[in-house]
C-alpha cells in the first residue's frame, strides 16, 4: 500500500519515458540532418515521437508526478 504521490520527487518511470521521448526526437532530427528523410520516413519519426510523448502525458495524468 505505498502512496505513489511523492510531492514532486523524481519518478524513475517518468524519467525513463522522458528519456525515450528525447531519444526518439534526437535520433529523428539527427537522421534528418545527416542524410534527409523522405516523406514516409519523416511521418514514421513523427508518429514515433508522438507515441513516446503520449506515453509520457498518460503517465503524468495517471501518476500525477509531472514537474
Ligand atoms: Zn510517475
Amino acid at each position: 500500500m505505498s502512496e505513489l504521490r511523492s510531492g514532486g520527487l523524481c519518478c524513475k518511470e517518468r524519467e525513463r519515458l522522458e528519456f525515450e521521448w528525447l531519444e526518439v526526437r534526437t535520433r529523428g532530427q539527427y537522421l534528418a540532418r545527416l542524410r534527409g528523410l523522405d516523406r514516409a520516413e519523416q511521418a514514421e519519426w513523427d508518429r514515433r515521437e508522438q507515441a513516446a510523448q503520449a506515453k509520457l502525458v498518460d503517465h503524468d495524468l495517471e501518476h500525477g508526478c509531472s514537474g
